[in-house]
Protein backbone atom coordinates (compact mmCIF):
# COMPACT_ATOMS: atom_id res chain seq x y z
CA UNK A 1 0.00 0.00 0.00
CA UNK A 2 3.10 2.34 0.19
CA UNK A 3 4.94 3.36 -2.57
CA UNK A 4 8.50 4.32 -1.06
CA UNK A 5 9.20 6.41 -4.05
CA UNK A 6 6.68 8.97 -3.20
CA UNK A 7 6.59 8.83 0.62
CA UNK A 8 8.90 11.64 0.70
CA UNK A 9 9.73 14.12 -2.32
CA UNK A 10 13.62 13.07 -2.43
CA UNK A 11 14.56 16.45 -2.73
CA UNK A 12 13.10 16.72 1.28
CA UNK A 13 14.23 13.21 2.14
CA UNK A 14 17.88 14.37 1.46
CA UNK A 15 17.57 18.01 3.16
CA UNK A 16 16.45 16.14 5.96
CA UNK A 17 20.13 14.68 5.91
CA UNK A 18 22.51 17.69 4.46
CA UNK A 19 21.19 20.21 6.73
CA UNK A 20 22.13 23.77 6.81
CA UNK A 21 24.36 23.69 9.83
CA UNK A 22 28.45 24.85 9.23
CA UNK A 23 30.60 22.96 12.30
CA UNK A 24 33.18 25.47 13.59
CA UNK A 25 36.21 25.90 11.24
CA UNK A 26 38.69 22.89 11.30
CA UNK A 27 36.81 20.28 12.82
CA UNK A 28 34.41 19.02 9.91
CA UNK A 29 32.12 16.58 12.08
CA UNK A 30 28.81 15.65 10.78
CA UNK A 31 26.33 16.31 13.73
CA UNK A 32 25.41 19.39 14.79
CA UNK A 33 27.05 20.19 18.06
CA UNK A 34 24.82 20.14 21.63
CA UNK A 35 24.77 23.94 22.45
CA UNK A 36 23.53 24.67 25.94
CA UNK A 37 23.06 27.84 28.05
CA UNK A 38 20.85 30.13 30.59
CA UNK A 39 23.20 33.01 29.84
CA UNK A 40 24.50 34.20 26.33
CA UNK A 41 27.04 37.22 27.09
CA UNK A 42 27.34 40.46 25.23
CA UNK A 43 30.10 42.55 24.62
CA UNK A 44 29.06 45.57 25.25
CA UNK A 45 25.39 47.13 26.25
CA UNK A 46 24.63 48.17 23.13
CA UNK A 47 24.57 44.75 21.43
CA UNK A 48 22.77 44.22 24.59
CA UNK A 49 19.51 46.23 23.35
CA UNK A 50 20.23 45.84 19.63
CA UNK A 51 19.93 41.70 19.51
CA UNK A 52 16.69 40.48 18.01
CA UNK A 53 15.52 36.99 19.29
CA UNK A 54 12.36 37.73 17.99
CA UNK A 55 13.16 37.03 14.32
CA UNK A 56 15.82 34.79 15.39
CA UNK A 57 18.99 36.90 13.86
CA UNK A 58 20.77 37.02 17.26
CA UNK A 59 21.16 34.85 20.36
CA UNK A 60 19.75 36.65 23.85
CA UNK A 61 19.02 33.99 26.41
CA UNK A 62 18.96 29.82 26.52
CA UNK A 63 15.26 29.91 26.76
CA UNK A 64 14.74 31.98 23.41
CA UNK A 65 16.92 29.65 21.29
CA UNK A 66 20.77 28.43 20.87
CA UNK A 67 22.15 27.20 17.48
CA UNK A 68 20.90 23.48 18.51
CA UNK A 69 17.25 24.69 18.69
CA UNK A 70 17.14 26.84 15.99
CA UNK A 71 18.67 24.33 13.48
CA UNK A 72 16.31 21.45 14.62
CA UNK A 73 13.43 24.17 14.29
CA UNK A 74 14.81 24.75 10.31
CA UNK A 75 14.40 20.92 9.60
CA UNK A 76 11.18 20.41 11.30
CA UNK A 77 9.81 23.37 9.39
CA UNK A 78 10.94 21.83 6.28
CA UNK A 79 9.83 18.63 6.91
CA UNK A 80 6.37 19.71 7.30
CA UNK A 81 6.79 22.86 4.65
CA UNK A 82 6.27 24.99 6.27
CA UNK A 83 8.35 28.04 7.17
CA UNK A 84 8.54 29.16 11.02
CA UNK A 85 8.79 26.55 13.99
CA UNK A 86 8.72 26.86 17.87
CA UNK A 87 10.12 24.03 20.31
CA UNK A 88 7.95 23.27 23.21
CA UNK A 89 8.65 20.41 25.74
CA UNK A 90 6.02 17.96 24.69
CA UNK A 91 3.29 17.79 22.13
CA UNK A 92 0.44 18.39 24.64
CA UNK A 93 2.57 21.79 25.45
CA UNK A 94 2.60 21.84 21.26
CA UNK A 95 -1.19 21.81 21.39
CA UNK A 96 -1.92 24.29 24.50
CA UNK A 97 0.68 26.83 23.22
CA UNK A 98 -1.46 27.19 20.03
CA UNK A 99 -5.01 27.56 22.04
CA UNK A 100 -2.72 30.17 24.35
CA UNK A 101 -1.42 32.01 21.51
CA UNK A 102 -4.35 32.35 19.58
CA UNK A 103 -7.75 32.45 21.72
CA UNK A 104 -9.05 35.20 23.88
CA UNK A 105 -12.06 35.04 25.98
CA UNK A 106 -15.08 35.13 24.10
CA UNK A 107 -13.50 32.82 21.44
CA UNK A 108 -14.63 29.91 20.74
CA UNK A 109 -12.84 26.61 19.74
CA UNK A 110 -14.12 23.85 17.38
CA UNK A 111 -12.37 20.53 17.86
CA UNK A 112 -13.05 17.08 16.32
CA UNK A 113 -14.60 14.65 18.39
CA UNK A 114 -11.76 11.94 17.17
CA UNK A 115 -9.02 14.39 18.56
CA UNK A 116 -6.27 13.49 20.92
CA UNK A 117 -8.06 13.34 24.40
CA UNK A 118 -6.08 16.03 26.23
CA UNK A 119 -6.52 18.54 23.94
CA UNK A 120 -10.54 17.91 24.49
CA UNK A 121 -9.76 18.18 27.96
CA UNK A 122 -7.34 21.09 28.03
CA UNK A 123 -10.26 22.81 26.07
CA UNK A 124 -13.22 21.48 28.50
CA UNK A 125 -11.01 22.58 31.83
CA UNK A 126 -8.63 25.43 30.94
CA UNK A 127 -9.63 27.39 28.31
CA UNK A 128 -13.13 26.93 30.08
CA UNK A 129 -11.95 28.72 33.11
CA UNK A 130 -10.76 31.44 30.93
CA UNK A 131 -13.98 32.16 29.47
CA UNK A 132 -13.18 30.50 26.16
CA UNK A 133 -15.57 27.87 24.88
CA UNK A 134 -15.33 25.01 22.68
CA UNK A 135 -17.51 22.38 20.97
CA UNK A 136 -17.08 19.05 19.21
CA UNK A 137 -17.77 18.38 15.80
CA UNK A 138 -18.00 15.32 13.82
CA UNK A 139 -15.03 15.07 11.65
CA UNK A 140 -17.00 13.28 9.11
CA UNK A 141 -19.80 15.53 8.26
CA UNK A 142 -18.84 19.20 6.87
CA UNK A 143 -22.96 19.86 7.79
CA UNK A 144 -22.20 19.14 11.22
CA UNK A 145 -19.12 21.42 11.27
CA UNK A 146 -21.20 24.26 9.38
CA UNK A 147 -23.36 23.94 11.82
CA UNK A 148 -21.32 24.62 14.62
CA UNK A 149 -19.86 27.01 13.08
CA UNK A 150 -20.66 30.84 14.71
CA UNK A 151 -19.45 34.37 14.89
CA UNK A 152 -17.57 33.31 17.94
CA UNK A 153 -16.06 30.54 16.21
CA UNK A 154 -12.05 31.90 16.10
CA UNK A 155 -10.17 28.08 15.53
CA UNK A 156 -10.68 24.84 14.32
CA UNK A 157 -8.78 22.14 14.82
CA UNK A 158 -8.17 18.79 12.69
CA UNK A 159 -6.69 15.65 12.87
CA UNK A 160 -5.73 13.08 10.16
CA UNK A 161 -6.18 10.67 11.10
CA UNK A 162 -8.08 11.04 14.45
CA UNK A 163 -6.56 9.72 17.59
CA UNK A 164 -8.01 5.55 18.46
CA UNK A 165 -10.81 5.53 15.67
CA UNK A 166 -8.30 6.54 12.46
CA UNK A 167 -11.06 7.93 10.76
CA UNK A 168 -9.63 10.59 7.73
CA UNK A 169 -10.97 13.72 7.12
CA UNK A 170 -11.63 15.44 4.11
CA UNK A 171 -9.45 18.88 5.29
CA UNK A 172 -9.29 20.72 1.79
CA UNK A 173 -13.57 20.51 2.27
CA UNK A 174 -13.43 21.30 5.82
CA UNK A 175 -11.14 24.37 4.69
CA UNK A 176 -13.55 25.35 2.13
CA UNK A 177 -16.86 25.34 4.19
CA UNK A 178 -14.76 27.39 7.44
CA UNK A 179 -13.98 29.92 4.41
CA UNK A 180 -17.56 30.11 3.12
CA UNK A 181 -18.73 30.93 6.49
CA UNK A 182 -15.81 33.88 7.86
CA UNK A 183 -16.13 35.41 4.72
CA UNK A 184 -19.51 36.75 5.21
CA UNK A 185 -18.67 36.99 8.81
CA UNK A 186 -15.46 39.11 8.31
CA UNK A 187 -13.65 37.46 10.43
CA UNK A 188 -10.51 35.05 10.32
CA UNK A 189 -10.82 31.93 11.92
CA UNK A 190 -7.93 30.03 11.93
CA UNK A 191 -7.31 26.48 11.35
CA UNK A 192 -4.75 23.96 13.29
CA UNK A 193 -4.10 20.55 12.53
CA UNK A 194 -2.55 17.87 15.09
CA UNK A 195 -0.24 16.87 12.49
CA UNK A 196 1.55 13.86 14.63
CA UNK A 197 0.45 11.06 12.48
CA UNK A 198 1.50 12.34 9.06
CA UNK A 199 4.61 13.63 10.25
CA UNK A 200 5.20 15.83 7.83
CA UNK A 201 5.49 12.52 5.94
CA UNK A 202 2.29 11.33 4.89
CA UNK A 203 1.05 14.49 3.50
CA UNK A 204 1.94 18.51 3.63
CA UNK A 205 -0.48 19.59 6.17
CA UNK A 206 0.01 23.50 4.18
CA UNK A 207 -0.56 21.49 1.17
CA UNK A 208 -4.33 20.94 2.66
CA UNK A 209 -4.76 24.36 3.54
CA UNK A 210 -4.34 24.80 7.69
CA UNK A 211 -2.60 27.33 9.13
CA UNK A 212 -0.59 26.06 12.00
CA UNK A 213 0.83 22.50 12.32
CA UNK A 214 1.13 21.18 15.79
CA UNK A 215 3.34 17.87 16.24
CA UNK A 216 4.56 15.46 18.74
CA UNK A 217 7.96 15.33 17.98
CA UNK A 218 7.89 12.46 21.35
CA UNK A 219 6.65 10.55 18.22
CA UNK A 220 8.08 9.84 14.73
CA UNK A 221 10.79 12.23 14.63
CA UNK A 222 12.08 11.44 18.08
CA UNK A 223 11.96 7.40 16.89
CA UNK A 224 13.45 6.27 20.21
CA UNK A 225 10.26 6.37 22.46
CA UNK A 226 13.57 8.28 25.02
CA UNK A 227 12.29 11.99 24.77
CA UNK A 228 9.67 14.18 24.92
CA UNK A 229 8.93 17.19 22.81
CA UNK A 230 6.68 19.42 20.33
CA UNK A 231 6.82 21.81 17.74
CA UNK A 232 3.76 24.20 16.03
CA UNK A 233 4.92 25.25 12.69
CA UNK A 234 3.38 27.65 10.46
CA UNK A 235 4.12 30.05 6.83
CA UNK A 236 2.40 33.33 8.28
CA UNK A 237 5.03 35.51 9.70
CA UNK A 238 1.97 37.23 11.63
CA UNK A 239 1.04 33.81 13.02
CA UNK A 240 4.77 32.53 14.00
CA UNK A 241 4.93 35.93 15.78
CA UNK A 242 1.90 35.71 17.91
CA UNK A 243 3.24 31.73 19.16
CA UNK A 244 6.70 33.38 19.61
CA UNK A 245 6.06 35.54 22.26
CA UNK A 246 3.44 33.81 24.05
CA UNK A 247 6.11 31.33 23.97
CA UNK A 248 8.51 33.40 25.61
CA UNK A 249 5.57 34.62 28.24
CA UNK A 250 5.15 30.72 28.83
CA UNK A 251 8.78 29.76 29.04
CA UNK A 252 8.66 26.58 27.04
CA UNK A 253 12.20 25.63 26.99
CA UNK A 254 13.26 22.58 25.52
CA UNK A 255 16.98 20.63 26.58
CA UNK A 256 20.25 20.42 24.37
CA UNK A 257 20.57 17.24 25.16
CA UNK A 258 16.89 16.39 23.90
CA UNK A 259 16.89 18.26 20.57
CA UNK A 260 20.01 16.30 19.94
CA UNK A 261 17.79 13.50 19.87
CA UNK A 262 15.38 14.67 17.78
CA UNK A 263 18.07 15.82 15.45
CA UNK A 264 19.60 11.94 15.52
CA UNK A 265 16.40 10.66 14.46
CA UNK A 266 15.66 12.52 11.76
CA UNK A 267 17.97 11.00 10.15
CA UNK A 268 16.08 7.79 9.66
CA UNK A 269 12.49 9.19 9.68
CA UNK A 270 11.61 8.69 6.44
CA UNK A 271 12.71 4.98 6.32
CA UNK A 272 11.51 4.32 10.13
CA UNK A 273 7.97 5.60 8.67
CA UNK A 274 8.08 3.65 5.19
CA UNK A 275 8.96 0.52 7.30
CA UNK A 276 6.24 0.80 10.19
CA UNK A 277 3.73 1.78 7.61
CA UNK A 278 4.05 -1.04 5.37
CA UNK A 279 4.66 -4.11 8.20
CA UNK A 280 1.61 -2.10 10.01
CA UNK A 281 -0.93 -2.49 6.45
CA UNK A 282 0.26 -6.02 6.44
CA UNK A 283 -1.26 -7.02 9.95
CA UNK A 284 -3.75 -4.70 9.24
CA UNK A 285 -4.65 -7.04 6.41
CA UNK A 286 -4.37 -10.14 8.71
CA UNK A 287 -6.78 -9.54 11.43
CA UNK A 288 -9.20 -8.79 9.03
CA UNK A 289 -9.40 -11.92 8.74
CA UNK A 290 -9.29 -12.86 12.42
CA UNK A 291 -12.79 -14.99 13.92
CA UNK A 292 -12.73 -12.80 16.71
CA UNK A 293 -12.62 -9.35 14.85
CA UNK A 294 -15.01 -7.23 14.27
CA UNK A 295 -13.12 -4.58 12.47
CA UNK A 296 -9.93 -2.70 11.54
CA UNK A 297 -9.75 0.82 12.01
CA UNK A 298 -6.93 2.03 9.74
CA UNK A 299 -7.12 4.83 7.19
CA UNK A 300 -5.46 2.09 4.23
CA UNK A 301 -8.44 -0.26 4.51
CA UNK A 302 -10.98 0.22 2.18
CA UNK A 303 -13.58 0.36 4.32
CA UNK A 304 -12.37 2.23 6.83
CA UNK A 305 -13.77 5.60 7.27
CA UNK A 306 -12.55 8.69 4.76
CA UNK A 307 -10.14 6.02 3.25
CA UNK A 308 -10.76 7.41 -0.30
CA UNK A 309 -10.02 10.90 1.10
CA UNK A 310 -6.50 9.26 2.88
CA UNK A 311 -5.83 7.93 -0.33
CA UNK A 312 -5.96 11.28 -2.37
CA UNK A 313 -4.24 13.10 0.05
CA UNK A 314 -1.72 10.46 1.53
CA UNK A 315 1.27 8.58 0.45
CA UNK A 316 1.47 6.63 3.61
CA UNK A 317 -0.55 5.45 6.62
CA UNK A 318 1.64 5.50 10.01
CA UNK A 319 2.22 2.34 12.43
CA UNK A 320 -1.16 2.56 14.44
CA UNK A 321 -3.86 0.50 13.90
CA UNK A 322 -7.23 -0.33 16.16
CA UNK A 323 -8.89 -3.48 16.42
CA UNK A 324 -12.58 -3.65 17.47
CA UNK A 325 -13.15 -7.02 18.47
CA UNK A 326 -16.89 -9.07 18.08
CA UNK A 327 -19.26 -7.95 20.61
CA UNK A 328 -19.06 -11.58 22.31
CA UNK A 329 -15.74 -10.47 23.85
CA UNK A 330 -16.22 -9.01 27.09
CA UNK A 331 -14.06 -6.45 28.75
CA UNK A 332 -12.09 -9.16 30.83
CA UNK A 333 -11.05 -10.77 27.68
CA UNK A 334 -10.42 -8.16 25.36
CA UNK A 335 -7.73 -7.00 28.97
CA UNK A 336 -6.37 -11.02 28.61
CA UNK A 337 -6.10 -10.54 25.20
CA UNK A 338 -3.32 -7.44 26.03
CA UNK A 339 -1.68 -9.30 29.10
CA UNK A 340 -1.25 -11.97 26.78
CA UNK A 341 1.04 -10.09 24.31
CA UNK A 342 4.83 -10.43 25.01
CA UNK A 343 5.97 -8.54 22.06
CA UNK A 344 3.98 -5.68 22.13
CA UNK A 345 4.34 -4.07 25.40
CA UNK A 346 1.12 -2.55 27.77
CA UNK A 347 2.02 1.67 27.41
CA UNK A 348 0.71 4.88 25.77
CA UNK A 349 2.37 6.39 22.92
CA UNK A 350 3.90 5.48 19.77
CA UNK A 351 6.34 5.30 16.83
CA UNK A 352 8.82 3.83 18.79
CA UNK A 353 11.31 0.74 18.18
CA UNK A 354 8.88 -1.13 20.87
CA UNK A 355 5.31 -2.15 19.32
CA UNK A 356 2.75 -0.83 22.00
CA UNK A 357 -0.88 -1.66 22.94
CA UNK A 358 -3.33 -0.86 24.91
CA UNK A 359 -7.22 -0.72 25.34
CA UNK A 360 -9.46 2.23 24.91
CA UNK A 361 -13.42 3.08 26.09
CA UNK A 362 -14.08 4.90 23.01
CA UNK A 363 -18.15 5.02 23.79
CA UNK A 364 -17.10 6.75 26.82
CA UNK A 365 -15.02 9.23 24.85
CA UNK A 366 -17.23 10.58 22.18
CA UNK A 367 -19.94 12.89 22.25
CA UNK A 368 -21.04 11.87 18.49
CA UNK A 369 -22.37 8.18 18.28
CA UNK A 370 -20.23 5.38 18.20
CA UNK A 371 -21.25 2.89 15.87
CA UNK A 372 -19.23 -0.78 17.54
CA UNK A 373 -20.24 -2.63 20.31
CA UNK A 374 -17.25 -4.25 21.01
CA UNK A 375 -14.41 -2.99 23.37
CA UNK A 376 -10.95 -1.05 20.91
CA UNK A 377 -7.26 -2.22 21.18
CA UNK A 378 -4.93 0.16 19.59
CA UNK A 379 -1.67 -1.49 18.47
CA UNK A 380 1.38 0.57 17.54
CA UNK A 381 3.51 -1.09 15.39
CA UNK A 382 7.22 -1.14 16.28
CA UNK A 383 10.51 -2.42 14.33
CA UNK A 384 10.75 -5.88 15.28
CA UNK A 385 10.06 -8.63 12.41
CA UNK A 386 6.82 -8.91 10.88
CA UNK A 387 6.31 -12.59 11.29
CA UNK A 388 7.25 -12.86 15.07
CA UNK A 389 4.73 -9.48 15.67
CA UNK A 390 2.12 -11.50 13.56
CA UNK A 391 2.45 -14.84 15.96
CA UNK A 392 2.79 -12.39 19.01
CA UNK A 393 -0.70 -11.50 18.12
CA UNK A 394 -2.14 -14.26 16.73
CA UNK A 395 -0.76 -16.52 20.20
CA UNK A 396 -3.32 -14.38 22.14
CA UNK A 397 -6.17 -14.01 19.86
CA UNK A 398 -5.75 -18.16 20.09
CA UNK A 399 -5.61 -17.16 24.03
CA UNK A 400 -9.21 -15.60 23.97
CA UNK A 401 -10.77 -18.33 22.25
CA UNK A 402 -9.83 -20.93 24.91
CA UNK A 403 -11.31 -18.51 27.63
CA UNK A 404 -14.58 -18.40 25.71
CA UNK A 405 -14.16 -22.67 25.92
C1 LIG B 1 1.21 11.62 21.64
C2 LIG B 1 0.35 12.60 20.97
C3 LIG B 1 0.33 13.93 21.38
C4 LIG B 1 1.08 14.43 22.60
O1 LIG B 1 2.45 14.20 22.59
P1 LIG B 1 3.28 14.15 23.98
O2 LIG B 1 4.67 14.46 23.55
O3 LIG B 1 3.09 12.78 24.54
O4 LIG B 1 2.71 15.21 24.87
C5 LIG B 1 -0.47 14.81 20.68
N1 LIG B 1 -1.21 14.41 19.63
C6 LIG B 1 -1.22 13.14 19.23
C7 LIG B 1 -2.07 12.76 18.05
C8 LIG B 1 -0.45 12.19 19.87
O5 LIG B 1 -0.49 10.91 19.46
Amino acid sequence: MSDDHKLLPAQLQTQLIHHPYRPPAGFEALPPAVHKASTVIFSNVAAMRSRDYRHKTGYTYGLHGTPTTFTLEARIATLEGGQFCELVPSGLAALTLVGMAFLKAGDEVLLPDNSYGPNKSFAQVELAAWGITHRFYDPMDSADLAAKLSSKTRLVWFEAAGSLTMEFPDVPAAIAVIKAFAQPHARGILTAMDNTWGSGIAFCAFDLGVDVSAHALTKYPSGGSDVLMGSVVTRDEALYLLLHLCHMRLGFGVSGNDVELVLRGLNTIALRYAAQDSATCALALWLQKQDQVEAVLHPALPNSPGHATWARDCSAAACLLSIVFKPEYDQDQIDGFCDQLKLFKLGYSWAGPISLCAPYDIASMRTTAWPYKGGLVRLSVGLEALDDLRSDIAQALSAMHYSKG
